[in-house]
């Protein structure tokens, strides 16, 4: 393998061991530590898995969390009436609602029912909106989460060519938005994209977010690309990894390279958002 590994795990221990002795802190300075309530509707078993990792994870910074599991058939007005609740609830600092929700829910309205100023996992329009106009707020968890990932090992982005497959409001999109706020040049593919293959070619970067097994070969991609690979379909990436390796400068093995990185980046809000919180409060009073 020529590439070096983007270690999202090794990344994400040191973000949360920073985490940690700040949640620490924040403690000892506003006696109380700060929430984030998860809230998961049905019997998904990967959605039940992600939801206890990032409980598991909470704990292991200090971070309160209040688990939500709500059954299958909650519908659309029932799970905004629940979500609107811990908005309005002040012991609550950040809400994470695990998606993708059962079909017969409205995620956009779930999703808009989270207070944007808890909206840690950045599922919002307000929060979309701060990553379009590069304003402060909260980033989407996997592309913030990514861009980390990419600072830690120092990669360029200014006037590379990254290509974004995916085009989903809460990674694509937004990753493609943050690339541009960082003066990449950014080629969105899609499904209906002619020729992905000649997209992935021209690119400096690549990031895969689609939940295609394999759909990215490795001799698509220019050598010496970055690649990044946020897929998770049957517990595989969208990238042939082994033949990428041989190419790309840098690449994200999967497990361990996107993911550690997205629960590292939820946490590190859900600190902010109660950081935000605290000040707004006593400003007000
Ligand atoms: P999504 O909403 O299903 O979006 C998938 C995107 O891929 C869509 O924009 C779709 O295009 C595009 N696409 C589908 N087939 C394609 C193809 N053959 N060629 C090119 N583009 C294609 O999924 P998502 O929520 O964005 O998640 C994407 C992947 O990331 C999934 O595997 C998910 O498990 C993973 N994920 C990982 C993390 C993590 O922490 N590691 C977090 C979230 C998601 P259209 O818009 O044209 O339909």
């Amino acid at each position: 393998m020529a590439a070096q590994l983007l270690d999202g795990r090794a990344v994400s221990k040191a973000m949360l061991a920073e985490l940690r002795a700040d949640v620490v802190e924040f403690g000892r300075v506003h006696g109380r530590r700060p929430t984030l309530a998860t809230v998961l509707v049905g019997d998904d078993p990967a959605s039940h898995t992600y939801v206890r990792m990032k409980v598991n994870r909470c704990g292991q910074v200090g971070i309160q969390s209040r688990r939500i599991d709500l059954d299958e058939k909650t519908d659309t007005k029932e799970l905004c009436r629940v979500i609107g609740e811990l908005s309005a609830d002040p012991e609550v600092d950040g809400i994470l609602l695990q998606h993708p929700v059962p079909g017969h829910i409205d995620e956009r309205a779930a999703f808009e029912a989270i207070d944007p100023g808890k909206d840690v996992d950045g599922v919002t329009r307000t929060s979309f909106a701060a990553m379009a106009f590069t304003e402060d707020g909260f980033a989407s968890a996997t592309p913030g989460g990514i861009m980390a990932l990419l600072d830690a090992y120092e990669i360029p982005l200014a006037g590379r060519h990254a290509v974004v497959i995916g085009r989903s409001a809460i990674l694509g999109k937004p990753m493609g938005m943050l690339l541009l706020g960082r003066d990449a040049t950014v080629t969105y593919c899609h499904s209906r994209t002619a020729n992905l293959r000649e997209h992935v070619q021209r690119a400096d970067i690549v990031v895969a977010a689609v939940g295609v097994p394999g759909l990215v070969k490795g001799e698509w991609v220019k050598p010496g690309a970055v690649v990044i690979d946020a897929g998770y379909a049957d517990n595989q990436g969208d990238v042939d990894f082994d033949t990428a390796a041989q190419r790309a400068s840098y690449i994200t093995p999967v497990p361990g390279g996107v993911g550690p990185m997205t629960i590292a980046t939820l946490l590190t809000q859900t600190l902010h958002a109660a950081q935000h919180r605290t000040t707004t409060t006593t400003l007000t009073h």
